[in-house]
């Protein structure tokens, strides 16, 4: 019988685990709200700068870069939008942006067209409805063109300071590996991790979350091994435990992701 991988030694990783990966549903709910908690700390101590990666300004700018984000990279995003703000600098201009024009200059996020659609139906509804000011609620958020639960907890968390779980591919990934729920509904998944957190915690870890998910926690090969959470994940082992192997994965300061 082989031995399971050994867990790196983590200062302060008293807590005891769930000898098998998945087996997270017999923890009782103190001990998972507990471990929740204390990944979130941890993920605070890993990640200090972490930040909404879209560069923005105002309410607007941010639903805009939010709306380019689908099926493309931040990088890509911010490498387009200083052009697009300066052409349109307000959902008025927006609303009356010539297409053809337009599409062109969010044409390497991909999806140009269907973008292009999404940009200018939401600023010709915001002007139509809202005067010209993006609303600050969920409920009337969701209502633009482009812009879903998940943008619209984005533009809520980080423009307005409304409280939002952002159940984006790294959230839902992670939090599954975490343990902290099993749906693969945004929406109920929203609600699940939500109940784990004070409210005042959410848009930071999301933040926190996602800089996990693209330095370390990759969807095809995580990097366990050289993982600062592994004594407090039961999903640990689901990537290469050996510390070598695992640091050549870690996309960027591999310090940054294992001292704390
Ligand atoms: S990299 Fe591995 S140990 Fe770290 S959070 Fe992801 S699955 Fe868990």
């Amino acid at each position: 019988m082989t031995n399971p991988p050994a867990r790196p030694a983590t200062p302060g990783s008293e807590l005891r685990l769930p000898r098998k990966p998945r087996d997270v549903t017999g923890e009782s709910r103190t001990a998972l709200v507990r471990r929740a908690r204390r990944i979130g700390r941890r993920l605070a101590q890993m990640y200090p700068d972490a930040q909404c990666e879209l560069d923005y300004r105002n309410p607007y700018e941010l639903l805009v870069a939010t709306i380019l984000s689908a099926q493309c990279t931040d990088v890509r995003v911010n490498l387009v939008t200083p052009a697009l703000f300066e052409a349109y600098p307000n959902p008025e201009a927006m609303a009356a942006a010539d297409r053809t024009e337009l599409e062109e200059l969010i044409r390497s996020t991909g999806f140009f067209r269907a973008k292009a659609n999404s940009l200018l139906g939401m600023a010709s509804r915001v002007v139509d409805e809202y005067g010209g000011e993006i609303p600050g609620t969920l409920d009337e958020l969701v209502t633009l063109p482009g812009a879903g639960r998940k943008t619209a907890n984005v533009v809520l968390g980080n423009a307005f300071d409304v409280p939002g779980i952002t159940v984006d591919t790294h959230i839902g990934r992670l939090s599954r590996r975490f343990g902290w729920t099993t749906q693969t509904d945004p929406v109920k998944a929203e609600h699940e991790i939500g109940a784990l957190f004070p409210p005042k915690d959410w848009v930071m870890l999301c933040h926190r979350m996602i800089f996990h998910g693209r330095r370390v926690c990759m969807a095809r090969k995580p990097a366990c091994g050289a993982c600062g959470l592994a004594d407090l994940c039961p999903s640990f082992g689901e990537g290469p435990t050996d510390p070598e192997v695992a640091a050549k994965l870690v996309k960027g300061p591999v310090s940054e992701v294992t001292q704390w």
